[in-house]
């Protein structure tokens, strides 16, 4: 997205639609995960980008109580009093937008916002051109462009990670998912022509340079594995399960990350052989994900490439998480020229794989695996070329 661009256009159909010239247009990128996957949970490390598919945000302040939402996306309008905000979210679109407001809300940030505010209020316009569903987070970059409209409002400012943390909690607690924290920290985080290697326990983070002549391309296999939902239930039990083994011997194993290869070389004989293969993953994932962050740094683009590789192995072999056409798209990608690494990306079992892939070879890149894929499949995946962007800030 020319964030520039749609902030200005989302600013006429905001003085459309409110009447009202906005007081600010803010954007927030979707983002795709390179490397370290269901790393989160047990508190390692993962290493996303943020992309250049964003949301904007445009916001406008009121004074009849009012906190009226519109998106372009689905032309539509959903507004409530101040006072009468629902308390849970209701599956709609709209609940990502309310949920930000409600989380902030309950931090006592509401200049404006608060139910109280008779006089307060506001109109927020959204617009995204993240693929809403794709598994690049469309729903994280509307809470934090939201976040920061709605903060414009209330006059204030909050760090990165803290803004993370809220959207998080908006789409636990209000939309009702279970996500960790890596796409709303990504989408506040992110920096341009750079990937950020994050410690999922700590919060704590630092960039690493993606060379300017890759381009990320993100193919979509276009299928999710109905069974996808027990899955990923049937993995967390058995990593904690591996985790309670570990910690019976090292009682300062708190999580899986604590944990290491040689831990499991003495003690995993005493797991089911699928509680050791799913603690493997998680372990050398992380670790991975960290070895991937210092190949960046130095610039080692063979060595990355060979560490998306085994990341794509792990999850496929050890963590049983892949599936026959995710497979068959990082096989294609393997064949192509310019390809530095590929593996598929998200909670698995369908959804899309992430290829870092030289500049010049990237259009004939993602032409020639779709056409293989649709080939092979009879299914024609969406393809997205993208670059690693910056994460939230105000446009206009
Ligand atoms: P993902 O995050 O992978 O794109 P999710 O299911 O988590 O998928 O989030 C997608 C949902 O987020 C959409 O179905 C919609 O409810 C909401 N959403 C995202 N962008 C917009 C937008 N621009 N306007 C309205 N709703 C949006
Ligand atoms: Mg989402």
């Amino acid at each position: 997205m020319d964030t520039a661009k749609a902030a200005a256009e989302l600013a006429a159909t905001h003085q459309e639609q409110f009447g009202e010239a906005p007081i600010g247009v803010f954007a927030a990128p979707g983002r795709v995960n390179l490397i370290g996957e269901h790393t989160d949970y047990a508190g390692g490390f993962v290493m996303p980008a943020a992309i250049d598919f964003a949301t904007v945000a445009a916001v406008s302040r009121r004074m009849d109580g009012v906190a009226s939402v519109y998106s372009v996306n689905f032309d539509k309008r959903v507004e409530f009093a101040l006072d009468a905000v629902p308390p849970k979210g209701s599956h709609e679109w709209s609940d990502y937008p309310f949920g930000v407001l409600e989380v902030l809300r309950a931090e006592g940030i509401d200049g404006g916002l608060g139910a109280a505010a008779k006089q307060g209020g506001f109109s927020l316009s959204l617009f995204g051109d993240v693929p809403l569903g794709a598994g690049l987070s469309s729903s994280a970059s509307i809470e934090v462009a939201t976040m920061l409209a709605l903060l414009a409002v209330a006059g204030v400012e909050l760090p990165g990670p803290k803004m993370a943390l809220l959207a998080q909690r908006a789409e636990n607690t209000y939309v009702g998912a279970n996500c960790g924290i890596m796409d709303q920290f990504i989408a506040c985080c992110g920096k341009r022509d750079s990937a950020l290697l994050l410690d999922c326990r700590s919060l704590e983070s630092k960039l690493a340079p993606i060379p300017t002549n890759l381009s990320l391309v993100i193919c979509n296999t276009m299928v999710k594995h109905s069974h996808a939902g027990g899955e990923y239930n049937t993995r967390r039990a058995e990593v904690e399960q591996a985790t309670a083994t570990l910690r019976s011997h090292r009682p300062e194993i708190a999580l899986l990350r604590d944990a290491t290869p040689a831990d499991l070389e003495q003690w995993g004989h005493e797991m089911p052989l699928n509680v050791l293969k799913r603690a493997r993953h998680i372990i050398t994932d992380s670790l991975r994900a960290e070895a991937a962050a210092a190949a960046l740094e130095r610039g080692d683009l063979e060595a990355l490439g060979q560490l998306m590789a085994e990341a794509h192995a792990s999850y496929r072999d050890d963590f049983e998480a892949s599936c026959p056409e995710a497979d068959l798209m990082v096989e294609l990608a393997n064949q192509q020229p310019g390809l530095v690494g590929a593996r598929l990306t998200g909670g698995g079992f369908g959804g899309c794989t992430v290829n870092l892939v030289e500049e010049q070879h990237a259009r004939a890149f993602g032409d020639a695996v779709a056409k293989a894929y649709e080939q092979q499949t009879g299914i024609k995946p969406d393809v997205f070329q993208c670059h690693a962007s910056d994460g939230a800030k105000k446009v206009l």
